[in-house]
């Protein structure tokens, strides 16, 4: 079995691309639900972020208040480092123990808006990154999360630039506006299921 990583800055489509794989039966698993899993259910990494980043980064239910992490992390490098040395090694775990469950595949696929950044790929079989002009990106994601200019551009800032990750990078899939990503992903799909043969 082949692990597969999908990457792409904000609004680049990773999601949509991963939908499709999904369709056509491939497991796909997400890092950020996976991240938002741990960070609200597992008690030793909420120890670590309240002691990190105070006791109102969660709220009474004790689930963590995105909004306020967001305005922490989004806002200086250094404790989005250090949220990330919390919970990606834990996000890592559950990805293996989850590609086990899943040997059967032909491949699986990791869905992760910072998989180059983290140096994840390293574990990974193949890299594939979704490309979109970041003009086109900021309009989705305002769009999509019906948020403005600016938030969308705070979140780029920490993540690589399309160069540094198309460079890593052993596909591209380009996600133009308007683009069919289907028939793209389609013959993504082949090429790995024909990687698989070739291993
Ligand atoms: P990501 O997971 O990389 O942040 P998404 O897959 O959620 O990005 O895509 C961002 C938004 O853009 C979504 O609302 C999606 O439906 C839309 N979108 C994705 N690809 C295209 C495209 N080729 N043309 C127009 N809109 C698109």
């Amino acid at each position: 079995m082949l692990k597969i990583g999908i990457t792409g800055g904000i609004g680049s489509g990773k999601s949509t691309v991963c939908n499709i794989l999904r369709n056509l039966g491939v497991p796909v698993f997400t890092s950020d639900d996976a991240a938002r899993k741990i960070l609200n259910e597992e008690e030793e990494v909420k120890k670590e972020v309240i002691k990190a980043f105070g006791r109102d980064t969660y709220n009474s239910e004790g689930k963590l208040d995105r909004e306020r992490m967001a305005s922490i992390v989004f806002n200086d490098p250094k404790a989005l480092g250090l949220l990330n040395t919390i919970v990606h090694p834990k996000v890592n775990e559950a990805f293996e123990e989850w590609a086990q469950e899943n040997e059967k595949s032909p491949y699986v696929v990791k869905e992760a808006a910072i998989l180059l950044e983290t140096g994840a790929y390293h574990d990974l079989d193949k890299v594939v990154s979704v490309f979109a002009a970041k003009e086109d990106r900021i309009r989705r994601v305002m769009k999509r999360d019906n948020t403005d200019e600016e938030s969308v551009k705070k979140r780029m800032r920490f993540q690589y630039s399309d160069e540094e990750r198309n460079e890593l990078a052993d596909f591209i899939i380009m996600n133009e506006e308007g683009v069919d990503l289907l028939p793209k992903v389609m013959e993504l799909h082949e090429i790995l299921l024909n990687e698989k043969k070739k291993w």
